[in-house]
This record gives C-alpha cells, sequence and structure tokens, in this order.
C-alpha cells in the first residue's frame, strides 16, 4: 500500500489521454489518489475519511480503458460525498465557477432591476390613479354644487316679475333708485309730521341702504 496523495498534490500520470482526463477531473473535483505498488495505477477516491465513499481502482494498462475512464468520469460527477470545505481545486475549475456564478449573479441582478422598474411603474400608476380618482370626485362635487344653485336660482327668479327676471339686473338696480329718489322727493313736500310719514321715511331709509347693497355687489 502506498500513500494517499490529496487534490493539491501531484499525481502520476496515467500513459492513456482518457484516463489523464478523468483524474485531471477527479482531482479537480477533490478526489484523492492512492498509489499501488504492483498491478494496478492506483486507486481514487472521493474521500480519505469515510468508509462508504466512491472509489475506483485504475489499472495501468490493458484491461478497461476508455470505458472505464468515462466510469470514472460520471462516478466522480455523481458522488454525494462532497465535504462541505471541499473546493474545486485548480485555476480552470475556480474560473468555471466564477463564471457560473457571475451569470447566476447577473441574471438576478437583472431579474431585480426589471422589478423594481415593474414595481415604480405600479406604484406610479396607483399614484395617478388616485390623483385622477381625487379630481373626477371634486369634479363630481362641484358639478352637483352647479346643478344645486342652478335650480336655487330658477327658484328665486320664478318669485320675480319675468320683465324684470329678463331685464340686466344693473338695470333694475338703477330703476330701483330712480323710483327711492322720487319717493324721497315727494316725501319731502310733505310738512306735516304723521306716525305715516314717519314709516314711509323709515322704509326709505331701508331701501337706501339696501339699493347701496346691491350697488356694491359685483352684478
Ligand atoms: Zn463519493
Amino acid at each position: 500500500m502506498g500513500t494517499w496523495r490529496g487534490p493539491a498534490d501531484r499525481w502520476p500520470e496515467h500513459s492513456k489521454q482518457w484516463f489523464q482526463d478523468a483524474l485531471a477531473e477527479a482531482r479537480s473535483a477533490g478526489w484523492h489518489f492512492l498509489d499501488f505498488s504492483s498491478h494496478s495505477f492506483g486507486l481514487v477516491a472521493c474521500r480519505v475519511d469515510l468508509e462508504d465513499r466512491c472509489e475506483f481502482p485504475i489499472f495501468s494498462t490493458g484491461r478497461a480503458g476508455e470505458d472505464a475512464a468515462q466510469t470514472l468520469q460520471k462516478m466522480v460527477r455523481r458522488c454525494p460525498h462532497r465535504a462541505p470545505e471541499a473546493k474545486p481545486f485548480g485555476a480552470a475549475a475556480h474560473l468555471g465557477r466564477a463564471e457560473d456564478s457571475l451569470k447566476k449573479g447577473q441574471r438576478l441582478a437583472s431579474a431585480a432591476e426589471v422589478c423594481l422598474a415593474a414595481q415604480d411603474a405600479s406604484n406610479h400608476a396607483q399614484e395617478l390613479l388616485e390623483q385622477a380618482m381625487e379630481v373626477v370626485e371634486h369634479a363630481q362635487r362641484n358639478f352637483d354644487e352647479a346643478l344645486e344653485e342652478e335650480r336655487a336660482a330658477s327658484e328665486l327668479l320664478k318669485t320675480v316679475d319675468p320683465d324684470l327676471a329678463a331685464m340686466p339686473t344693473v338695470a333694475v338696480v338703477e330703476g330701483a333708485a330712480e323710483h327711492h329718489r322720487d319717493a324721497t322727493r315727494s316725501l319731502r313736500r310733505v310738512t306735516k309730521e304723521s306716525p305715516r310719514k314717519r314709516a314711509v321715511g323709515k322704509a326709505l331709509g331701508e331701501l337706501r341702504a339696501q339699493i347701496e347693497a346691491l350697488q356694491r355687489a359685483d352684478l
């Protein structure tokens, strides 16, 4: 029996290319190599610390050949015993893993960007929708209020003489002012004091205030 060589140690070179390839793959996967003194080239095993491990004897020449090398490659790829701390060995293996990880990372980052953009768009759409709803509700309230005012206005106008209602309001106020002036002039000619004269004078004062309020209003 020889000694175990680890994946970082030098392994003897097999004479057949297919075994060189299979052994290189086993070594990259962290397998170990055991020299045999005679008959065999050696034994490879996935772990030296497990009894129930994958192992494969390799002969120097003759028996088995390419098929055996392929069987070893399959065994290496299917091995369920890789130690958690076992790392792939060799620059090519590290580079391969780096590329794999890079691709996975790029895929995730792109997906995250798409998700983020979709989320932003969705949030913005929600905001716009809420604003639109507010505008619509506001418009609806204004519309209802306008209808209400319109109904109130037409109810009020029914109480007014149709001829006056048809005139511009400024002219109606001017008419009221003229009548007020006429009434004031007429009342001045009444010399005798009486409750009736006082009542008319008081009413004229109230009418004066009413007309002035109307003239200040935006007609
Ligand atoms: Zn194994």
